[in-house]
């Protein structure tokens, strides 16, 4: 990867990792540049093991950290080619910048949505060429038949479609035991939490 905008978010996922234990300064420097390289060389093992996808659903997996490429790779050989990730991890900044568009696409501020701990992404099903929004009728049925197969063979998954408040179909994120919080605290200090 070339040196991403947002370095001291890149750290703390390194650091949640376990690939990086320099300091979380912001500073790209030969520790995290190495970390960095250790992370790309763990996708393309994760890769080699749990299949290669499309591109779109590459770069978003490449977001993740390498516990969630993994289960992401299991989610898209059950949930197949017709689905894809549309996304993953977004930095604090840019969960701020989603935060404040017009009209609301989502209620997390930076630092309080799993897209920014790196364990999380959304998905979109295409048909004969048509991205199924959810707008037509049977969009939703799709979705949910997506769901169904997941979770009936791949564990450790939360799907956004089952919660109360916001039901949000597309959405999947690694169960972790934690609350958003304490996700939140173990991925600024850099501390591995799933
Ligand atoms: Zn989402």
């Amino acid at each position: 990867m070339s040196k991403p905008l947002d370095v001291m978010f890149h750290q703390r996922m390194l650091a949640c990792a376990g690939l990086y234990q320099g300091k979380l300064d912001g500073g790209w420097g030969k520790k995290t540049d190495a970390a960095d390289k250790a992370f790309h060389t763990e996708y393309l093992r994760l890769q080699s093991i749990g299949g290669t996808f499309d591109p779109r659903t590459e770069a978003a997996i490449m977001t993740l950290l390498p516990k969630a490429q993994e289960k992401a790779r299991q989610f898209m050989q059950v949930a197949g080619s017709t689905c894809k990730l549309l996304s993953g991890t977004r930095t604090y900044a840019e969960q701020d910048a989603l935060f404040g568009q017009r009209p609301v696409v989502t209620r997390a501020r930076g630092g309080s949505s799993n897209h920014n701990f790196c364990i999380a992404w959304d998905v979109g099903i295409f048909i004969d060429g048509r991205y199924l929004t959810g707008a037509k009728a049977g969009d939703d049925a799709k979705y949910d038949e997506l769901a169904h197969k997941v979770k009936a063979h791949v564990t450790g998954l939360e799907w956004g479609g089952d919660w109360k408040s916001i039901v949000d179909k597309p959405h999947y994120q690694l169960v972790t035991g934690k609350t958003t919080a304490q996700v939140r605290a173990a991925f600024e200090a850099g501390e591995p939490f799933i």
